[in-house]
């Protein structure tokens, strides 16, 4: 399986990191490797000093697709999630500045926490899920799906243009404001309203 992550979706995290708005969704991928395993703690890798949280919806390919248009999108996906896209910022604004690609500062070993995923049914509207991430029992970030520059089956289409969709692979849909170092100690929860969907503990 592959994790196809969408950056700068959310506005308010464009301000926040003075980056430009894209006219296009920014696309990147994490390599398996990635996936933070089950119950088990995120390392905060040696060659950081900024390693942030982003926490993210996510969406799961439940059928093989190529060229899919938007409104045939939903038939792509039946469950939606939570995770966190852990980035190594300064390593990040170094890799940018040089015009260089993000891998390493996103796609390391527990660079992608997979909370659990739930029916789509279960929302009454796909353009309307809250979720949020507490940082040591304190919200830390918010984020509502209305406010995505680009919705689940418009990313759909679009990533599906360069990438053959497959069963089990995810899409990381983009981060709200809010993002921030992670500390040893620290205990990240993500939520969809008030409902827990991951919870992991930083060393
Ligand atoms: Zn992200």
């Amino acid at each position: 399986m592959k994790i196809i992550c969408i950056g700068r979706n959310y506005a308010d995290h464009i301000t926040e990191l003075k980056n430009e708005k894209p006219t296009e969704p920014i696309v990147f991928l994490k390599p398996d490797t990635s996936i933070l395993l089950k119950k088990q703690p995120f390392f905060i890798p040696e060659f950081s000093n900024e390693v942030q949280h982003e926490v993210e919806l996510l969406v799961k390919i439940t059928k093989v697709g190529k060229h899919i248009d938007k409104k045939f999108a939903h038939k792509y996906y039946d469950e939606i999630g939570l995770g966190i896209d852990f980035t190594a910022r300064d390593l990040q604004q170094q890799l940018k500045q040089k015009g260089l690609p993000w891998e390493k500062a996103k796609a390391f070993d527990g660079a992608a926490v997979i909370g659990k995923f739930v029916s789509k049914s279960r929302f009454e509207a796909l353009d309307n899920i809250s979720f949020s991430l507490k940082k040591n029992e304190q919200v830390v970030q918010k984020g509502n799906s209305s406010h995505m520059l680009w919705q689940f089956d418009e990313l759909i289409e679009y990533v599906s243009k360069y990438f053959t969709l497959k069963i089990g692979d995810v899409i990381f849909t983009g981060t709200p404001a809010g993002v921030a170092k992670v500390n040893p100690d620290d205990v990240l929860a993500g939520f969809i309203a008030d409902e827990e969907f991951f919870k992991i503990r930083i060393k």
